[in-house]
């Protein structure tokens, strides 16, 4: 934790942690325009802990002030030129002031702070956001004052009062208070440029801007400002975007609007509401805690329960944020009681067909804002396709892929649009699994689609071989992969037109390859599908596709790959001259190298070459032979 603590009797000095002077520095020096946000954040920082202490002091009356109003209080002493913010809530203990106030408790900060340099000449929005994502939003205190006393008093009864004061400059001191009342108060001393927060009217319209959700009364100078009812239960047509998008902010801490909402208000069988968001962006926690959480948070009865709740979505809509109030759960509920619990299976169900309706309705309304919504979080919607069986048929609506019909690599189609531009007797939807799309669209596997003109869906992600097999079909046509060793397009028109086959060459050349290739491959065959490509590798019959094997590589070291099958094209310059080669130096190595080389040749195009170093040496017999030809024909 911080580094130079001296404790002298109640009293401790302390630095802040580095990472934490540096926030502030940055703070304080670039968001200066936006001063005013500091009263957004402690508001905010208030509400969440009333919230902590509503649900508990209904039923443990062991709590400091078990009666206390819930309320957030302004006061202006413009004499002493200080703005102090009191709350009711939970409070904090001497170790918690230490924890929460002092150092920043995520893991990412300094990402954070990277971050934060890199935008520095970007616009300030882009470094709000990112302060917001980190919650570092106490420390917006320092824009406004020169100097910060918080003290507080938990609600734990055993715990002392305390007193936090700091200048911003690195340090803070620790000691113990003399406050009675449960919870908190800030009391800013105002730089002489930041007067004007000692105006309760100017205070008051930067609370109906940033703080109108507030569920508690918040009062200046003793004049209540907010409307205490609580957002979501309001109708929807008397709450403005402009509160919806505070209220989102209060949430998740993002200051950019949300890219869609929805407010659920259901009567019967169960009674609650709800307002759901889908951010932006992923939330860079995610990079952080890979456990995934559903950050929804759920009220009984306006009463805050928790901030995350796994029983309201299933894991594939951990991108929903939001909150949940259900009228027909008893207060008590505990984590424990909401597991089985009925009321909440029912408000789940909805809840997920509402989320699901929202994107329906966003790809509808405007292609490109769901792309925003697909690039952010199509991988985790996915995992939906898998996993939730009910919903398969409107997931599979949902689904975005890149297309061998589309050169644009930000083009992605649907499979209703695959569908609608199939050829007339194509009867399956086919589609092909690598390691990136650049290295899928250039895949000889695509020669003969090309030359027919259908289309192929080139899947990149290793969850898309997962999704394709859960779904099996769409509608009534099937996927296939078109790497499968048995697919059957046809072979008159995709010949190399004038060639002629020199099949007793070809025979002797398969047998050759087969021999030579046997650790590699599992067999050796004419092939009738390419026309530019010399060679190809494909999946036997039965056998798993590559980008499954990748998967089960990465679980399983030991994992033994299945072996392709090496199909030739015999009409290929490189193929009959290799025929011709092998007739009058059977026993060279070269020939050997070269044989090798038409796997690793394949290999190298899907992006995975497992012995770089056998493949060097192939080359560099191949450029000594060239040279050498090229030298000799010189001399003559
Ligand atoms: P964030 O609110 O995003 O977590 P802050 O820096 O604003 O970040 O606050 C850090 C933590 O300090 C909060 O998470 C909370 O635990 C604690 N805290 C801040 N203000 C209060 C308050 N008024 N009452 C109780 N705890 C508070």
């Amino acid at each position: 934790m911080t580094e130079h603590a001296t404790q002298t009797g109640g009293v401790e000095e302390r630095a802040f942690q580095t990472e934490v002077q540096q926030v502030l520095n940055l703070l304080v020096h670039s968001l200066y325009t936006h001063s005013e946000i500091f009263l957004r954040e402690l508001i905010s920082n208030a509400s969440d802990a009333l919230d902590k202490i509503h649900h508990r002091a209904l039923t443990d009356k062991s709590v400091v002030d078990p009666g206390a109003a819930l309320e957030i209080d302004l006061q202006i002493s413009k004499s002493s030129k200080t703005l102090t913010i009191r709350d009711t809530g939970i409070g904090m203990t001497r170790e918690e002031v230490n924890r929460n106030i002092g150092t920043i408790a995520h893991s990412g900060s300094m990402e954070f702070i990277r971050q934060l340099a890199q935008s520095k000449d970007k616009d300030k929005e882009e470094q709000l956001k990112l302060i917001g994502q980190f919650g570092v939003g106490f420390y917006s205190v320092f824009m406004v004052a020169d100097r910060v006393v918080l003290t507080t008093r938990s609600a734990d009864p055993e715990a002392e009062a305390v007193m936090w004061e700091s200048t911003g400059d690195g340090k803070y001191t620790i000691a113990p208070a003399d406050k009675k009342e449960r919870g908190t108060e800030v009391k800013l001393y105002l730089r002489s440029d930041s007067e004007e927060y000692l105006d309760a009217h100017r205070l008051e319209s930067i609370i109906r801007r940033h703080s109108d959700f507030v569920a508690y009364p918040i009062k200046v100078a003793g004049k209540q400002v907010n409307n205490t009812s609580a957002l979501w239960t309001r109708p929807r047509n008397q709450v403005t975007d402009e509160q919806y998008n505070e209220f989102y902010t209060h949430l998740t801490g993002d200051p950019e609007a949300p890219l869609a909402r929805e407010h659920i208000i259901v009567d019967v069988p169960i009674q609650f509401y709800a307002i759901l968001f889908i951010p932006r962006q992923a939330p860079l926690q995610w990079l952080f805690t890979p456990e995934p959480r559903i950050a929804v948070h759920l009220h009984v009865r306006r009463v805050f329960i928790q901030d995350d709740c796994k029983e309201l979505l299933p894991v594939y809509l951990r991108f929903v944020r939001g909150v949940v109030d259900c009228d027909d759960l008893p207060l008590n509920v505990s984590r424990e009681t909401l597991q089985h619990n009925p009321v909440m299976n029912k408000v789940r169900a909805t809840l997920v067909r509402r989320v699901l309706g929202m994107l329906e309705d966003m790809a509808k309304r405007s292609e490109e804002d769901y792309l925003k919504f697909w690039r952010a979080y199509g991988m985790v919607l996915k995992e939906g396709i898998a996993t939730d069986f009910d919903n398969k048929d409107k997931l599979a609506d949902l689904l975005r892929f890149h297309s061998s019909l589309e050169d644009d690599r930000n083009a992605w189609v649907s499979l209703q649009t695959y569908v609608d531009r199939m050829q007339s007797e194509q009867e399956k939807i086919y589609y092909l699994t690598g390691e990136s799309v650049d290295a899928i669209a250039q895949s000889p596997l695509l020669e003969p689609f090309r030359k027919r003109n259908l289309e192929v869906l080139l899947l990149d992600e290793p969850v898309d071989e997962w999704v394709v097999n859960s779904l099996q079909k769409y509608g009534e046509k099937e996927f296939q992969a078109i790497d499968a060793a048995d697919l059957d397009l046809g072979t008159d028109d995709v010949r190399l037109e004038g060639v002629e086959d020199n099949k007793e060459q070809t025979i002797e050349l398969v047998s050759f390859l087969k021999r030579q290739l046997e650790d590699r491959v599992s067999d050796v065959k004419e092939s009738n599908r390419l026309t530019e490509s010399p060679c190809v590798l494909v999946t036997p019959q039965g056998g798993m596709s590559q980008n499954m094997e990748r998967l089960l590589r990465m679980s399983d070291r030991e994992f033994t790959p299945t072996k392709r099958v090496l199909e030739i094209n015999p009409r290929h310059p490189i193929i009959r001259n290799l025929g011709g080669m092998l007739r009058r130096e059977r026993d060279s190595e070269r020939i050997r190298d070269w044989a090798n080389m038409l796997v690793d040749y394949v290999l190298l195009g899907e992006g995975t070459v497992d012995d770089p170093q056998r493949v060097t040496r192939a080359l560099h017999s191949m450029m000594q032979a060239a040279t050498q030809h090229v030298a000799e024909e010189e001399k003559s």
